[in-house]
């Protein structure tokens, strides 16, 4: 059931540097949020995730860059199991909705909760929370130099402080899940995009996260990719996994997402069965949007 904390029971003893947890999460950039946590505190009662809590729930998100307000009060849950798929225009803040519950971006206003730990309580550990929480981004972010296998151990090793041996039992196990069980020695360059985001997916799967954000996972695949990527997700979807995706596909939103939700200008505006919402969407703008999408 807790993935991540059976397999730290006190979060990671010593959390890596910030550059280091930073490449590994596949975001080169500091952020303030990182900044913050406090090394090599055991955990608190309030770090301790609630199994009856919904893995994800957001409440009256805000968040501005500057004078421009991206995030203008989000309201969401996502329960257990749930797959709840994300579209909206170019800007409309998914990503930075994705970001922010994934804790890469520090809301203005509201609170942000994973299984039930308010995640803007200073005294939580980020770190801890943050190896729950699998996210795939449009770019795979795969170290060139590593074998597929190396891509989906390293960060069990670091973070996790797993041994190498069974790092690569776990990095074995998931690259076989995405159906790569022939490519665990092969480099990313040896590897098509489709591949190479199957990887990424392995490799975050690997950290046994409680939940998984994707991030438009298929927008920098040749078409002919885009299948085979969508068919791992939808083999996760169908194990269980609580996900979030921002994506395009709307296909994959009918067939796989239990829920639909349409973003504009910082709003949900729109929100429901996918099938309903596709088929007969209620608001303007989402008549809108996908009139020009579908
Ligand atoms: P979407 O993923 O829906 O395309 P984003 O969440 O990436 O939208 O961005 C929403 C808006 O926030 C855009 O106008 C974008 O330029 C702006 N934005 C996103 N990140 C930053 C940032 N770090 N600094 C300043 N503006 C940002
Ligand atoms: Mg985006």
């Amino acid at each position: 059931m807790t993935n991540g904390a059976s397999a730290q029971p006190n979060g990671p003893a010593q959390p890596p540097s910030t550059a280091e947890s930073g490449q590994l999460s596949g975001e080169g950039t500091t952020h303030q949020f990182h900044d913050s946590v406090q090394p090599a505190r055991h955990l608190q009662p309030r770090d301790t995730p609630d199994p009856d809590a919904p893995p994800i729930r957001v409440v009256g998100l805000r968040k501005s860059f500057g004078e421009h307000e991206v995030l203008r009060g989000i309201d969401l849950t996502v329960e257990r199991g749930e797959v709840v798929c994300v579209i909206g225009p170019s800007g409309s803040g998914k990503s930075t909705l994705l970001r922010s519950v994934n804790l890469l971006e520090r809301p203005t206003a509201g609170r942000v909760f994973i299984e039930g730990i308010d995640v803007l309580d200073p005294d939580v550990n980020l770190d801890f929370v943050r190896t729950r929480i699998g996210m795939v981004f449009q770019q795979f972010n795969l170290f060139p130099h590593m074998t597929a296998l190396r891509n989906t151990t390293i960060a069990q090793e670091k973070v996790l402080r797993r041994s190498a041996q069974e790092a690569a039992r776990i990095g074995r196990e998931m690259l076989e899940r995405v159906g790569l069980s022939d490519k665990i020695d092969a480099h990313p360059s040896q590897l098509s995009g489709g591949q190479q985001q199957r990887v990424a997916i392995a490799r975050s799967l690997a950290m046994n996260p409680d939940m998984m954000l994707f991030d438009e996972p298929t927008s920098a695949l040749d078409p002919e990719l885009v299948g085979e990527v969508l068919q791992s997700m939808r083999d996760l979807a169908t194990s269980g996994m609580t996900m979030m995706v921002v994506t395009h596909e709307m296909g994959f939103a009918r067939e796989v997402g239990s829920r639909l939700i349409f973003l504009d200008e910082g709003v949900v505006v729109e929100q429901g069965d996918p099938r309903e919402v596709l088929a007969q969407p209620q608001h303007p703008r989402t008549q809108l949007f996908l009139s020009k999408v579908l």
